[in-house]
């Protein structure tokens, strides 16, 4: 930990309320992560000074959760472990959640309702209160809105095929679906990121490595602590503050360079 245990009490006093501020000004912080580095922030600075346990006062400032009855601390420093998250989209989705199939539409969408389904047999039928006249709430000048299948000129069915894409800058994932019947695209697709793909850097980071921005201490061991089994430390480092903007990224570098 950085300050150091026999600091004036006053210049723990800016230090904290110097945090403190710093924390809430962190647009990174969630709400949780909010709360983990104020509980860290108060062990150090006000909490009844045991040097070297800062991180066990933090623990036991945040107390157990009401749901599972564990400690809260660890579920909060698991979560601010340095990593790149994937979208949504490049999950496993389940049928009717996915985007719709982006391969190109070559004849418009037109739209067709189902027709009733006729039994046949007249007295089977149940009979209903007769439907009250549609509301109809747009002007006579109303324009229905085009169909986004055939604004961005894309089929839209059901999506089954994923296709990932690696940016070329951050190594971050798009990705791309196709519905059954556009299989030929999905390929086609398949190939064309290969190259790129394999040529992708290691994805910066996107969530957590907020502590190390406040507070020294050796990180990667008490993320290893409470992370998944599969964690392991960015190359970009712990810390968010030291990983390249994904708006403004370094410039691409070909791997053989790098064995150079
Ligand atoms: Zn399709």
């Amino acid at each position: 930990m950085s300050a150091a245990a026999d600091a004036p009490r006053l210049d723990r006093a800016e230090a904290y309320t110097e945090t403190v501020h710093r924390i809430y000004g962190d647009r990174r912080a969630t709400p949780p992560a909010r709360e983990l580095l104020l509980a860290v922030a108060y062990a150090l600075f006000v909490a009844p000074g045991e040097p070297g346990r800062v991180l066990t006062t933090a623990a036991r400032a945040l107390g157990r959760s009401s749901a599972t009855g564990r400690p809260r601390f660890d579920a909060l420093v698991a979560d601010d472990a340095p990593r790149y998250e994937p979208p949504r989209t490049a999950g496993d989705w389940g049928p009717g959640q996915a985007p719709g199939c982006e391969a190109p539409r070559l004849r418009p969408y037109v739209y067709r309702p189902r027709r009733a389904a006729a039994t046949g047999e007249e007295e089977a039928v149940v009979p209903l209160r007769p439907l009250p006249e549609p509301v109809v709430h747009v002007g006579p000048d109303y324009i229905p809105p085009v169909d986004y299948r055939n604004e961005h000129g894309i089929c839209g069915a059901a999506p089954h095929h994923k296709v990932l894409e690696r940016d070329p800058r951050t190594g971050w994932v798009l990705a791309h679906w196709f519905c059954k019947r556009h299989v030929d695209h999905a390929e086609r697709v398949t190939d064309q990121v290969r190259e790129q793909n394999a040529a992708a850097p290691e994805p910066i980071p996107n969530r957590g490595g907020l502590l190390p921005v406040y507070f020294k201490a050796p990180w990667e061991e008490v993320y290893r602590r409470y992370a998944a089994p599969s964690w392991s430390p960015p190359p970009y480092g712990l810390s968010a503050d030291g990983w390249p903007d994904p708006g403004n990224p370094p410039p691409a570098r070909p791997r053989r360079l790098r064995a150079l």
